[in-house]
């Protein structure tokens, strides 16, 4: 089948991998240049997602762990194994035990495709792994592994074996502005492509794209933004980085004070990087960390480490904007899973992880072809 795919980040990619080894002809279509949304302004982490257990996305978690492990097989240059320290302090909005709870589920639901087991932790054997972390109140602790990834270029890698594949075209600087049912679409400067499918897959703009060709959406996506910092990792000594001991790279997965919302600190690429935030916006908002997010998390990594960073420490900030299924009204409880609309040769897809980018692509009902 000849078949178009709209949008070049890394769920575009994946699905015209997928398709094109399945046989199929594709073009691809990005209005900007690939990989430059919302899929290279991620956490950088190839994870299950240790939090949407507390909202029972069980199906989601355990397709994200074994995706986990496949990216750091295929690419082990660009995405490896991170352990994650929790401390938990006497007034941690969830208790040790839901942690631990949660970090043995993580390792079930892994299985097989497990990249490290999670741990318990003494006061002492935390404050030894992780002297930078301030000793008042601190309980206890955990570590457990995700994974790490570089995105933009994981995703640039994705492309290039895509391209190996017979049958590629990308049109980069090439903006859909219409579709139909039957399988035509519209391009900027009014030219008009017929294809046998087309898979709308432009993540937080997929809905616009529905709205503005006059087809019903069956879901409403949430746009969620998320900003993270880049901090110089000589004013932060030792909070995220290679452990002098055992030479694993580590950073911390923690509680927002005062609040259940969870925050990373990691190491990247020579510097640590801290976020991420959570804020509504709409497709139309310009997609940039605001002063707010920035004291907000620059506040939230000085609760814990005992050198206090500033805004002069920073060496880069950016933000992009999760295409969540709208669920709920509270954005961190809000569903993580994806779905997939069909209208006879329109597929579109509504949300999907960096993580699952691969998974999501094998459900499409061109593809539907189940991976071990
Ligand atoms: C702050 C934050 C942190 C995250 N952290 C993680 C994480 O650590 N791990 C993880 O697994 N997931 C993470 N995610 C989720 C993940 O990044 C996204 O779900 C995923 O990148 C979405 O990819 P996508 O291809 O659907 O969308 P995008 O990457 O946004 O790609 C869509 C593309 O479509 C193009 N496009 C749009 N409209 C058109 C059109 N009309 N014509 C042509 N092209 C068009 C856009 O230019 C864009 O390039 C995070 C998300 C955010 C926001």
């Amino acid at each position: 089948m000849n078949i178009a795919v709209i949008g070049g980040g890394i769920n575009g990619i994946m699905t015209a991998w997928e398709l094109l080894k399945q046989g199929h002809s594709v073009t691809l279509f990005e209005k900007g240049k690939v990989m430059q949304q919302t899929s290279s302004a991620s956490s950088k982490l190839l994870h299950g997602g240790l939090r949407y257990l507390e909202n029972f996305e069980f199906r989601l978690v355990k397709e994200a762990l074994k995706e986990r492990q496949w990216w750091i097989q295929q690419a082990p240059h660009l995405a490896q194994p991170l352990k994650l320290y929790i401390p938990i302090y006497q007034n941690n909005r969830r208790p040790a035990w839901i942690y631990k709870l949660g970090l043995w589920l993580y390792d079930l639901l892994a299985g097989r495709k497990n990249i490290g087991q999670h741990q318990s932790l003494t006061q002492q054997q935390i404050h030894q792994a992780c002297p930078e972390l301030k000793t008042e109140n601190l309980v206890k602790g955990f570590s457990y592994y995700d994974g790490q990834m570089d995105d933009y270029q994981l995703g640039l890698w994705a492309l290039e074996q895509a391209k190996k594949q017979p049958s590629l075209i990308i049109k980069e600087h090439t903006e859909v502005t219409k579709i139909d049912i039957q399988g035509n679409l519209t391009l900027a400067d009014g030219t008009t492509n017929s294809f046998d499918k087309i898979i709308n897959i432009a993540g937080p703009w997929a809905e616009q794209l529905l709205k503005e060709s006059n087809i019903k959406s069956n879901y409403t996506l949430d746009l969620v933004s998320g900003s993270h910092i880049l901090v110089e990792s000589n004013v932060i000594p030792a909070s995220a980085g290679i452990s002098n001991k055992t030479n694993e790279k580590f950073g911390y997965f923690l509680e927002i004070l005062n609040e259940r919302r969870m925050f990373f600190v990691l190491p990247y690429q020579g510097k640590t990087l801290i976020g991420t935030t959570e804020q509504r916006q709409t497709i139309n908002d310009n997609i940039q960390p605001s002063e707010q997010e920035i004291d907000y998390l620059i506040n939230a990594y000085n609760h814990y480490f005992k050198t206090p960073i500033n805004k002069q420490n920073i060496v880069q900030s950016f933000a992009g904007v999760r295409p969540l299924i709208k669920s709920t009204d509270n954005p961190t409880k809000a569903t993580r899973e994806y779905a997939i609309q069909q209208n006879k040769n329109l597929i579109t897809v509504f949300g999907g992880k960096w993580t699952t980018a691969r998974q999501l692509a094998l459900k499409l009902p061109v593809t539907l072809k189940k991976d071990k």
